[in-house]
Formats: C-alpha cells, structure tokens, sequence
C-alpha cells in the first residue's frame, strides 16, 4: 500500500529515494564513503518485495564479505518481515559456490568438491615446484601462487595461456609446466581453488547456455555492493547473469515446463535482469587481487542507458573526520571531486600520537581506549586497524596486559591453526575421496610410521593406475610395503571408509551429525590422544583447539538442521576475515585495513601511520601503489563516526630489527588545525601543540635530521615505570577520569593482574567486569594456565585464563 511504500523510504534523502525507486534496466550509484550506498541497496530490496514487483527467489544481491550479507538480510527481514526469505544475498564466491555444486556434473566434476584456500593452494605448488626444481629458477611458492591468481582473475585457463606462451623463454616454459600441473592435480582432486569459483562459473555460463538461461531467468535483480572491487571474472559473471535469453532458448526453457511466456518481449526475448551497482572508486583497495576500477567507470559504457546517481551527504562522521578524508584523497588526481558534506557538525577534533616504539604506541591505544570507554562507549563500537598482521604483536601483549578484551579479525585466523587445518583435513578426505591434498596431510599425521617414500610410492601408484591416492591406500597390499607400514595404511583407509559410510545421506540409519563423524576420526585415528599425551606445552591449547572445532560443528548442526558435511565444509571454506566479527561479545575489534571496508565504529584508531607502513613500502615502487595506499588511508579514516585516533611510533621493530620509523606522507595531507597531536610521555620539549612542531621536524623533505630525534631515545622502557595514569598525553588530553570501576585496578594501572591464587572451583559464583556475573561450570589446567568454565548470565558460556581474568568470587 501506499503508506507502506512511504513508511520504506521516510528518512531517505531525494538522491537515495530516487536511486531507491528508480526502474530502468541499469543503476549506478556512485558516491563517497558513509552516503547511504549499502543503505539504499537494501530499501531497493526490500521495495522490489514490498511491491511484490519481484519474489524473493528472483533477487541476486552481492555483497563484499558474508558478514555485510548476514547484516543485509537482516535489515531486509527487519523492513518488509519474512517475505526476505529465499533472497540470494550472498558474496561472490558463495553465489558461485552454490551455482556449482548444482551444475558439478555438467562440467565434469562431483557435487562434494573440495574448496582450496590460499593455504592448500600454497601446499600444492610447494609439491610441484620441488618436484620440478623450479626454485633453481628462481620460481617462489607466492610467486606462482600470485601469478596463477591473476591469470584466473582474467579469465585466463590453462589451455588459452598455452596458446600464448613464448615457448622459447624457459622461465615461461617452467610456469606453464607449473599451472599445467597444478591445473591438472586440481582436476584429479574434484576440487577449485578460490580463483576458480568465479572463474569456472563464467565458463560453465559461456560453454552452457542453457544452463546459464536457468539462472538468467531466475535472477530478474541483481544488485553488486562495493562494485569498484570486482575483478574482470567477477565483472563478467555479472554480464553473463544479466544477459537477455534468445527466442530459442526461451523456447526450450518452456518446452522443459519453466514459466517464461511473460517475461517475453515481442520478440520472443527475455530480456536480461535489472542491474544495481554501487561503489566509491575512491574506495578501490583490491587492484592487487585484480579488481579493475574500469569496471565503474566504464559502467555506463557497458550497460548503455545507465541511470547514474550520486550521493554526497555522508551520515556517518563528523565533519571533522570527513574534511579529513576529503583533503587526503584530494591529493590523488585522475579522479572525479566529489566533495562530501556531513549535518552532523563538527564534533572532536582528530587526536594524533608519536610513540617511541610499537609498544609506546600500542599503551597509548589501551589507554585511550579505556578512557572511551570509561566514559560510556561499548568495546565492540571501537576499531583498532593496521596496515600489516605483523603490527598486531605489540598491541596484542599490551592489550593482554590492560585485560582488554580483544578481537583480530583475519590474521591468523582459527581455520589457519595446524590441528583445525588437520582435522579439517579428516572431514575433507572423508566428504571427498579423490582429495589427495587432504589424505596427504593426514597420511602421517598423528605418526603412523608413514614416511615420504611410501607416500611418494602411494602418489606414483595412483598416477600408474588411474585410481585416486584414496584407492591406491586400499590397495597397500600389493605395493610391497613393509607389514607395519601396510597396516597402518589400511587402518586408515578403513577409518575413512567407514566416516565416509557415516555421512552418506544414503545409508538406512541416515547420515551421521558432522559433530559425531569428527569425533570418530579423531578418537580412533589417536590424533586426540597424541595432542593430550604430547610433553610439549603447546599441545594442550591445540586440544582445546580441536575441542572448539568439534563446538562449531554442533553450532552448525543446531543452526542448519539439514546441512551435511559438504556443506559444513563450504561454510568453513568462505568463512572471510570480517566474519568473525561479533559485535554482541563487547570486544575490540583489532584487523587490517583492508578487513575494515564497509564496516563502521564510532572510535577508530589508525595506527602505524608511517612510511614503509603506509604507504607499505612493497608498494612504493608500483605503479598506482601509492594512489592505492592513499585509498587504503582514506578507508580507514572513513570507518568513524565519532572519534578517530591517529598514531604512529619513532622506531618499528620489523623483520627482526628495530628500524628508525617515519611520518606517513599521507599525514601532512591532512589539515593540521584538525588534528590535536598528544604529547609523547617522556618527551622533553613542552605539551600539547610541541608535538606538531617535532612532528613537522621529522617529516622528510621538511626538517633535517629527520628521524634522529627518536633512535637513540631510552624510549618506551620508562614509560612502564611511569606511575598510572600520570604520564598523561600532554596538555589538552586530560588524563583518564577516575573508573567507575576501581576494583578493576589492573584497567587502570596496566599491570599484569594475577589472581593466580584464587581458588575456583566447579559451582563458584563469580563476577566479570565484562561479562557480569556467572557460576564457573569447570576448572582446568594448572597453574598459570589454569582456565575457569563459566557459564554467564548475559554472555553465556566463556573460558577465561584465571591468572589475568578480571573476576573476582562472589
Ligand atoms: P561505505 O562507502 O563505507 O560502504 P555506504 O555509502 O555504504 O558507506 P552506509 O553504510 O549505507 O554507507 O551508511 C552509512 C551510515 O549512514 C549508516 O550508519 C546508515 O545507517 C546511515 N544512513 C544512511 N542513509 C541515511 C539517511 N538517509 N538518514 C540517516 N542515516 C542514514
Ligand atoms: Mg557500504
């Protein structure tokens, strides 16, 4: 009804209203961070539904991470109810995970395929160049890892690359050798690496006409957030599924029952989907992964008649923070000006902060943070973000120091951990037979007496035969092998046998939960029992590791009833780095900058503003690499809505060794009367507004001596010595108002707590500063590792290191 349709757009401005309503067969949005791009993709949706002018089943709408698609469908399912389901929201490689497992047989594979991820794609041409002493050439695993990426982001395959190889260049000779290999032991494994998700849909579409006519018709709106980062694959998986279906085709769609006669124009044509994108190329950070900002700007060349519209009122920052990132990314030339304006005033000025080290910088941010905190702000509505994983170490141990509770997305993520990715191995080998990667991984893996030779025998065997290395284990016992090798071989090959018994949706008893399979493989391979019974320390966190994994599984099973293992596995697969985040957990969110797009916070920190950093110093060199790295900047700073911290240390420990750090470029491109720089603690010379000046002093190309002033410094070692709260960021800052919560005193002085002594035991109450209060349901461990079970009344239930856990027994 009429008033629906107001209630839907009420609060949106003219050009989000006409965006959001506009019915032509091609929309472009193109407009600055934070002007309600993502905003108005979804009111489009969720106007399409509303009006019944689509069903849900008919909407394709992509989206940069699976978190930003969980949050879409959300506010779709909170504007227009339950109708929202059935609607593809999904990224692309999840969308093109499902199209085929569908169509697996058309193109010569099996429904349970494997998912490689940069890790197993690592590992394989590891194999290869060895095999093929490629390193004598000078041929690195990232090297080739990263060529074959861009080969495959270009729609490049093996077949058309061999056509065009100079063959008598002996490097490309090597390379070709290297993709042939690796394109083939994909093949032979029932598996794609993440390249050819995108990939191997396009060719599925290209070489499959019906088949793309399926999802041709299905599709009628397909909406792309972030459009400034897709690929040329992604771009052309996107004019495949908005191609108009020929009369012919047509025909035989509804010879095989499919209702088309209304969507045929005059012509007997269905004409192609309507296509919203919207993007910021301002905001394009993925050229290194091949994303090509052509895509936007030849948008209207490619889908003529485009309406184009743009936004320019941004309703996330403050305009302090906003003529921030208009001044920065004024500097890059070869683009349009967009100036964006915000209502929202002028709000805090921006705090900068010099350290002498990482470690000086990292207090400064635990500081701060509890200040924010302090006065109000939630954890989880603050952002910590760096250019590099390498930067996390130092603002991980002080964060761990100020019991700070923290979270890093992406970095060495849970699913990268050795046990996950060995137990995971269990399950891939189990769900698909012809994964030899996943067999290999596991062949010896707890010891099994399984040494190189005999898995090299196993792979030969396999190759000579034509079987897969699963069968070639079957048949140890004509290979001549050792009595306890053979057995341990077989033992194996009848463990998985029967997991893979267990999951087969086909067996009388119905399929086992995945929870349960991976229990069995674990118990009965005795990889749990050599975690537990190992000497080394370490050992025992990787049990809990795997404990965790076995959690996620039940997770999975309450969440997706009629999920089986291949799909647990597809999930776990496409889990991206910015899907780990949880915003009811109260936790600082710690990632890279990349991670950080499209995502907002109303603190952000900015941290490692300095040259080699950022811009990154690989980047240096690059064509657009600093053009880029100014968007990277410029993403960053357009994360915060309130409050944005900009800091960076004297000297770096980086590669082993404390280098001397200095300014980013990118920070004299900010207005100076927009930034409040704190005072370094031990600095001599004055407070407040001195910093600028030394700062200005350092910049290269501005002072002399750049850099100097911090080398030699006693630097941070002080500052821990530095009663709490005293050493104070200079003038203006303030220090920290006294807690609320003083019986926390280890927040406030930063020093290691240690409730080592408290005693604990299973039916304790206790409290959290955090979490609130709880009943421990379980002690574990020992000593300093000693760990409490609880289960608490908000959170639920938690693991908490006792020794430095800021509880206290009710
Ligand atoms: P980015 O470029 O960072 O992806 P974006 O253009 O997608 O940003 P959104 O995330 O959609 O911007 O919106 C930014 C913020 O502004 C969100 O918090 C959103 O709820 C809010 N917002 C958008 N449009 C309006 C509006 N018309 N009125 C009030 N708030 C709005
Ligand atoms: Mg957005």
């Amino acid at each position: 009804s009429d008033s629906a349709h107001e209630r839907l757009f009420a609060g949106l401005n003219p050009q989000q209203r006409e965006a959001a309503e506009y019915r032509g067969a091609a929309l472009l949005i193109v407009a600055g961070a934070g002007s309600g791009k993502t905003s108005v993709l979804t009111r489009r949706i969720a106007g399409l539904l509303q009006s019944r002018e689509a069903w849900p089943s008919q909407i394709l709408a992509i989206t940069f991470t699976n978190k930003a698609a969980a949050e879409m469908r959300e506010r779709v399912q909170a504007l227009v109810g339950d109708t929202a389901q059935g609607m593809w929201i999904s990224t692309f490689h999840s969308a093109c995970v499902r199209i085929l497992r569908r169509e697996a047989e058309t193109i010569g594979k099996t429904q349970s395929f494997t998912i490689y991820d940069s890790g197993d794609t690592r590992a394989l041409l590891k194999r290869i160049i060895k095999g093929l002493d490629a390193d004598t050439l000078g041929f690195t695993v990232a090297g080739a890892a990263a060529r074959i990426s861009k080969l495959k982001n270009e729609l490049t395959d093996i077949e058309t690359y061999a056509r065009s190889a100079n063959l008598s260049d002996p490097q490309e000779v090597m390379f070709l050798e290297i993709f042939r290999q690796y394109t083939r032991q994909l093949r032979s494994a029932n598996a794609f690496d993440f390249d050819d998700l995108i990939a191997e849909t396009v060719f599925l579409f290209r070489a499959f006409p019906k088949v793309a006519a399926l999802y041709q018709r299905r599709f009628r709106h397909i909406l792309v957030d972030e459009y400034q980062d897709t690929n040329h694959a992604q771009y052309s998986l996107i004019r495949e599924l908005t191609m108009p279906i020929a009369p012919a085709i047509a025909d035989e769609l509804e010879a095989q029952g499919h209702h088309v006669d209304r969507m045929r124009d005059p012509l007997g044509v269905i004409p192609g989907a309507s296509l919203t994108v919207v993007g910021d190329s301002d905001q394009s950070i993925y050229a290194f992964r091949g994303a090509d900002i052509r895509n936007i700007v030849e948008f209207e060349r490619d889908f003529p008649g485009a309406k184009v519209v743009l936004l320019e009122q941004n309703y996330r920052s403050t305009q302090n923070i906003l003529s921030a990132a208009n001044s920065v990314i004024a500097n890059n030339f070869d683009r349009k000006d967009k100036k964006l304006w915000t209502a929202v005033g002028d709000g805090d000025k921006i705090i900068g902060f010099t350290g002498y080290s990482g470690h000086d910088e990292a207090q400064f941010v635990a500081d701060e943070i509890e200040k924010l905190h302090a006065a109000g702000m939630a954890y989880s509505e603050i952002a910590v973000f760096y250019r590099t994983n390498a930067q996390t170490r130092a603002l991980e141990e002080i964060f761990i120091r100020s019991a700070l509770p923290y979270r890093i997305m992406g970095g060495t993520k849970f699913y990268e951990r050795a046990e996950i990715k060995d137990a995971m191995a269990y399950l891939t080998a189990v769900a698909n037979p012809d994964d030899a990667l996943a067999l290999r991984r596991i062949l010896n893996t707890p010891k099994r007496g399984i040494g190189p030779a005999t898995e090299t025998q196993l792979g030969s065997y396999a190759d000579d035969n034509g079987v897969s290395f699963r069968q070639a284990m079957r048949d140890a016992g004509s290979l001549g092998l050792g009595p306890k090798v053979t057995a341990a071989i077989l033992q194996l090959a009848g463990l998985l046998d029967t997991a893979t018994e267990m999951v087969d949706p086909a067996n009388p008893a119905g399929a086992s939960p995945v929870a349960d399979v991976l229990t069995y493989l674990l118990d009965e391979s005795g990889y749990l029992d050599a975690l537990r019974n190992s000497r080394d320390p370490q050992d025992e966190a990787r049990a809990e590791n795997v404990d965790e994994l076995v959690a996620v599984t039940r997770e999975f099973a309450r969440n997706n009833p009629d999920g089986g293992l291949i799909d647990f596995l597809t999930e776990v697969s496409l889990v991206a780095a910015a899907d780990e985040i949880d915003d009811s957990s109260g936790t600082v969110s710690l990632m890279t900058l990349h991670t950080a797009k499209g995502l907002e916070y109303d603190a952000v920190f900015l941290t490692g503003i300095e040259e080699d950093l950022l811009p990154h110093r690989m980047s240096a060199n690059e064509p657009g690499g600093p053009a880029e790295e100014r968007r990277l900047f410029y993403v960053g700073i357009t994360r915060a809505k309130k409050r944005l911290f900009l800091s960076l240390a004297m000297t770096r420990a980086q590669f082993g060794e404390t280098a001397v750090a200095m300014p980013s470029r990118y920070l004299q491109e900010i207005p100076a009367d927009l930034i409040d720089w704190k005072q370094s603690p031990g600095t001599a010379n004055g407070r407040g507004g001195s910093q600028s000046r030394a700062l200005n002093a350092r910049r290269p190309g501005l002072g002399s001596g750049s850099g100097s002033s911090g080398s030699g410094s006693s630097g941070s070692g002080s500052r821990w010595n530095d009663s709490p709260g005293s050493g104070g960021y200079g003038a203006g800052g303030g220090r920290a108002p006294d807690r609320p919560k003083a019986e926390w005193p280890n927040r406030v002085t930063g020093q290691v707590r240690d409730n080592g002594d408290l005693e604990l035991v299973a039916g304790d109450r206790i409290r959290h500063s955090d979490f609130g209060d709880g009943r421990v349901t379980a002690v574990t461990g020992e000593g300093a590792k000693r760990v409490a079970h609880v289960q608490f009344e908000k959170v639920g239930a938690k693991k908490l290191l006792i020794k430095i856990a800021p509880i206290e027994k009710l």
